[in-house]
């Protein structure tokens, strides 16, 4: 895991376009800053009329594009979807991201849930071996990026609550009975699947990492709002994650 370089700059908007349902992909043109992006870390995005910046992670990097791809949630997202044209002010790359190096050896697996499967993708682009994708949702209509996984390679197992694609229930029900000793797990989704990843990993002994998605305001520490704890510390989200150790993550 480790922080990079971060810029505080308007980008020209390539495109922003619904893509799914309600989610958006924002296309900004990039510069040098592409080469200081790392998985699992996030830009705090400037929205006219909101005072906050709001956090959303990497989706995408190519070599002069930065892409993200987020839900309409609130004010701010609304806002943002609203606007295709024109310059839009990035502060980031912020936080650390996911540990590549330790567990390269071992079977990768990502477990993905809700935007989780945003900054994921990024995750399955940069990882040297392609492995599986756990992804759950409520609906089939609700599964995102099933063919840019595909096309990178990786397996997918999905679920839904709906029983619409894949198996019916819950996706950490499939993690627990495929889960194997020499698998390594990176997690983001929901806090109840984050619990739940979390005591599958302790209970069959497998390392991994958690990105989690506290709200924040800052994106750099300050405001602490953001505070978690973690090995029995008390770590901001923004600056010391948002990935951590699996077994280190107290929710
Ligand atoms: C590190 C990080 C990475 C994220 N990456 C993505 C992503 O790639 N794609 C995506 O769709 N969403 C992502 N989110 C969630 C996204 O930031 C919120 O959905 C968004 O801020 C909501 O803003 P809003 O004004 O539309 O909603 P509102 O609810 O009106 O926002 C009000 C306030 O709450 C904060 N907020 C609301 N929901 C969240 C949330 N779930 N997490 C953090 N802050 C929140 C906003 O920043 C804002 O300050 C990420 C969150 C974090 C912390």
């Amino acid at each position: 895991m480790r922080a990079s370089k971060r810029f505080d700059k308007s980008y020209e908007i390539i495109s922003n376009k619904e893509v799914y349902a309600v989610y958006f992909e924002l296309k900004v043109k990039a510069d040098d800053v592409v080469k200081h992006c790392y998985p699992g870390q996030f830009f705090m995005i400037e929205v006219p009329g909101v005072f906050l910046r709001r956090p959303i992670s990497v989706h995408d990097v190519k070599k002069d594009t930065l892409s993200f791809l987020y839900k309409v949630v609130g004010k701010g997202t609304t806002i943002l979807s609203k606007i295709s044209t024109g310059a839009i002010r990035l502060l980031g790359p912020l936080g650390k991201g996911y540990d590549l190096e330790t567990y390269k050896d071992f079977n990768h697996v990502i477990v993905a849930g809700g935007t989780g499967i945003a900054s994921v993708h990024f995750l399955a682009a940069k990882l040297n071996k392609k492995g599986t994708l756990y992804y759950g949702a409520r609906s089939q209509r609700d599964l995102l990026c099933l063919d840019k996984f595909e096309n990178l390679g990786w397996k997918i197992k999905v679920s839904t609550e709906d029983g619409s694609k894949g198996s019916k229930g819950y996706i950490t029900d499939v993690l627990q009975k495929n889960l194997k000793s020499d698998d390594v797990i990176f997690v983001c989704g929901p806090t109840p699947m984050l619990k739940k990843v979390l005591e599958i990993a302790m209970l069959k002994n497998v390392k991994g990492f958690a990105s989690l998605e506290e709200k924040m305001a800052c994106g750099l520490g300050t405001c602490q709002g953001c505070a978690v704890k973690v090995d029995g510390k008390t770590k901001m989200t923004c600056k010391d994650g948002p990935v951590f150790k699996i077994e280190q993550v107290e929710l």
